[in-house]
């Protein structure tokens, strides 16, 4: 092969030949309920992601898929360490998931000793949203702040606690469970069963409920949104009480840890400034004699996960 080289978004190439990278790639892998994304990223940039549909016959096809995306893209791609992001509890000793209900026969698999066999090579392990917290503490919405803590606000809610630039996963590995912290005690159940707990009150499908009921017909969380936005007083007060939720919980953090900057991401935050200044004022109101949290958009997007495994291999 001559001289001939190609820039690919980063990476210094001959066509079909690995050379050295410029600097480090990773390799991260981001494991959902529904599709499984592998990217090499370098300096925090995607170089190239597949993303391929969660295989629903159980644990060893979900290996198997993950193995396959990701060989294909290390015979492309010269990459140094690989990460994983995945839903939890883990357990980051035995380097197994617990149970991941949104993932078919996810009961203690262990997926660190699959997926480094299937590589040839070590896996590291990250609960997905401390992995998307990292991602947008290192490259996102936190750069440059030492401390921040990430909040998403989807499905159910998540959260990541980054202090000195590193993951703090806790004693047990669950730190960072916000969406499990209790809103009111004896409240509305989430899908895990705990009554109360902020999930149940402030996440997406908690929004739609409440703006269902409140406007007597099903909406979703967009709609319930949009109807706030245009003025319909029963979807602002919907919209209210669940900001209210999220400023609170961001209040008794910030007095609690008192990180630099909280980054708020997940499908409600794309409602925007609408939501996000709702809940930065429920936040302060609470915080009049400390000082005011800063809540930013995430701005990474769903690219967060990929981001924050790869960065999770580094050393
Ligand atoms: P997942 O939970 O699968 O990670 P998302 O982070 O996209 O997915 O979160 C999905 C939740 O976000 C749903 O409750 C959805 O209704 C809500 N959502 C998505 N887009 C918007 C939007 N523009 N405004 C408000 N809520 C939204």
């Amino acid at each position: 092969m001559g001289s001939c080289f190609l820039f690919v978004k980063g990476l210094r190439h001959t066509a079909g030949v690995n050379l050295t990278p410029m600097s480090e790639a990773l390799l991260g892998i981001d494991l959902g309920g529904t599709k499984i994304a592998v990217a090499v990223v370098q300096d925090g940039k995607i170089v190239k992601k597949i993303v391929t549909p969660t295989p629903k016959e159980g644990q060893e096809a979900v290996f198997a898929e993950i193995v396959r995306v990701g060989l294909e893209l290390m015979r492309e791609f010269e990459v140094t360490a690989i990460g994983l992001g995945t839903p939890g509890p883990l357990d980051f000793v035995k380097g197994i998931v617990k149970f991941a209900p949104n993932i078919h026969g996810f009961e203690n698999a262990p997926i660190v000793e699959a997926l480094s066999r299937g590589f040839g090579r070590h896996v590291e392990l990250e609960n997905d949203a401390n992995a998307a917290g990292l991602a947008e503490h290192v490259y996102g919405a936190a750069r440059g702040a030492q401390s921040s803590v990430y909040y998403t606000v989807s499905t159910g809610i998540g959260g990541g606690i980054i202090l000195n630039d590193r993951v703090w996963r806790g004693a047990n590995g669950i730190a960072g469970e916000i969406g499990h912290t209790i809103s009111i005690p004896g409240g509305p159940f989430c899908g895990s069963g705990i009554a109360g707990t902020l999930e149940a009150v402030a996440s997406g499908p908690a929004i739609a409920r409440d703006a269902s009921m409140a406007l007597g017909r099903p909406v979703s969380t967009k709609e319930a949104f949009d109807a706030a936005k245009a003025g319909n007083v029963k979807a602002l007060r919907v919209v209210d009480q669940a900001a209210r939720y999220l400023g609170s919980s961001i209040a008794d953090v910030q007095k609690f840890l008192d990180p630099e900057i909280f980054v708020v991401g997940g499908g409600v935050a794309e409602a925007g400034d609408f939501y996000l200044d709702r809940v930065r004022a429920a936040a302060n109101s609470e915080l009049d004699g400390f000082t005011p949290a800063i809540i930013r958009k995430a701005v990474l997007g769903t690219d967060a996960g990929v981001i924050g495994a790869a960065l999770a291999a580094r050393p």
